[in-house]
């Protein structure tokens, strides 16, 4: 019996659109279930990607494009797999979709938002910024579809559909299971960022000018809160000293006990952003060593070039706030042993890749049914047995390249499964 031919891709970030394309320009018709409410992943909140610097919009529109005008894939956005039964091509998956309450009928004359009475915080700006509870997804959006927000909706509050001339929004909606039938499946769920507020011996929740990598990227993104201005959260102005401290919570059994390969590149593209704008700034690395693989080691020695970039090999034991005002970032150098200090006006926590599929208990079974993961949350190796392959961050943690060409190994995989006999 000749396998279904089906792909379904579990993930709408980088390495889940690129599963999508590949499968879908070989004529494989392909589900994509995403559980945001639009595809695009950590990637779209990025200002810029290394080596090259270029807007992340560069690659990902591109593929959102090949994505549009390939006929044989469908979207499920605010969708996950709850567990995936069967065999070797012939999968069973049962999907789990949230209510998007705005249908297919809504134009997107944003209405509905200007009678909303109710804000939420915006989960894409990782809270800097707010949004109304009926919202649009950011760009670049696929499906650019309205969305309600329905925790953050006063009770008995329906202005946005009596708002709305179309009948497009249904507050009425619940959430559904369905059942659909594949031949393979593309695991591309990604990462998180580790949870920051286990690190407050480094200042995280406690001081406002600590920050995480992925709020300094959303600084220096032009559709983010400050319009891509690096500027401290506390008084809106721009830091003339800037820490950067490695292996927030990674390389370490208490939290991330592994290295996420991307940080220090992740930092070094900082520092970039905070030198562009403000080229008298002195920067400071704190690291046990800088990683930087394969070509990004260009990258890095061309970063390092900058005389104000000041690499400081120790670990951080703790930030505190100084009687100037500043933030005193000390740590143990690891070449004298000695303590060093410095005062800084913004310290960024380079905070590791967690898997999406991480979960708070240490070995036990992943959230989707059917999909083993190892005790960090990664998914192991051994689902080609039943047709089920991982990709990008859900495999390990990768950098865009690399979770590029994972997904085209992958999605290689999945053609040939489902291309051959089973039974
Ligand atoms: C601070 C920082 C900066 C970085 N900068 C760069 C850079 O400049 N250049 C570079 O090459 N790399 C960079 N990286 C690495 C880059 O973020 C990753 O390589 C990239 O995001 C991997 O893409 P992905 O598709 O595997 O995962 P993601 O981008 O996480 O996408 C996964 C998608 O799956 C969805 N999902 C999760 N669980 C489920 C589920 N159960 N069901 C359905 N959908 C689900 C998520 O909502 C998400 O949309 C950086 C990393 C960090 C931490």
């Amino acid at each position: 019996m000749a396998a279904n031919q089906t792909i379904l891709v579990v993930g709408g970030g980088i390495a889940g659109i690129t599963a999508a394309v590949e499968a879908a320009e070989m004529g494989y018709e392909v589900h994509v279930v995403e559980r945001g409410p639009s595809l695009g992943g950590r990637v779209a909140r990025f200002g810029q990607y290394f080596p090259k610097l270029c807007p992340p919009a560069c690659g990902l529109e591109l593929n959102l494009r090949r994505l549009v005008r390939s006929r044989t894939v469908r979207v499920h956005a605010l969708t996950e797999p709850v567990r995936i039964d069967g065999e070797l091509g012939d999968l069973e998956v049962t999907l789990r979709t949230r209510p998007r309450f705005v249908t297919e009928d809504c134009t997107g004359c944003g209405a509905c938002v200007e009678v909303c009475p109710a804000e939420r915080s915006d989960d894409f700006d990782y809270g800097l910024t707010t949004t109304r509870a009926i919202y649009a997804p950011r760009e670049p959006a696929l499906p650019a579809t309205y969305v309600v927000d329905r925790r953050a909706c006063p009770p008995g509050c329906a202005a946005c559909v009596s708002a709305c001339r179309y009948g497009a929004i249904d507050l009425d909606l619940e959430p559904r299971e369905t059942i659909i039938r594949v031949g393979a499946v593309v695991v591309a769920t990604g990462w998180q960022p580790y949870d920051a507020g286990r690190l407050a011996h480094l200042g995280a929740g406690l001081e406002p000018d600590v920050i995480t990598n992925v709020v300094m990227e959303r600084l220096a993104a032009p559709s983010g809160p400050t319009g891509g201005r690096v500027l401290r959260p506390s008084d809106s102005r721009a830091p003339a000293r800037v820490a950067f401290v490695q292996c927030a919570g990674s390389r370490d059994r208490n939290h991330l006990a592994y290295c996420s390969g991307v940080c220090c590149l992740a930092s070094l593209k900082q520092a970039t952003y905070v030198r562009s704008q403000a080229p008298e700034a002195e920067i400071f690395l704190f690291c046990i060593d800088v990683r930087a693989p394969g070509r990004n080691e260009d990258f890095f020695a061309e970063v390092a070039r900058d005389a104000r970039l000041h690499v400081r090999r120790g670990l951080v034991a703790r930030i505190t706030r100084d009687g100037d005002g500043r933030l005193r970032v000390e740590a143990e150098d690891a070449e004298t042993g000695r303590k060093t200090a410095e005062a800084v006006d913004l310290v960024v926590l380079a905070t590791g890749m967690q898997p999406s599929l991480a979960s708070s208990d240490e070995g036990a079974s992943s959230r989707i049914h059917g999909v083993a993961v190892d005790r960090e949350g990664f998914v192991r190796a051994g689902g080609a047995a039943k047709g089920i392959f991982a990709a990008g961050c859900a495999r390990a943690p990768v950098d865009v390249a690399a979770a590029v060409q994972d997904a085209t190994a992958a999605t290689l995989r999945a053609i040939q499964t489902v291309g051959r006999r089973v039974r």
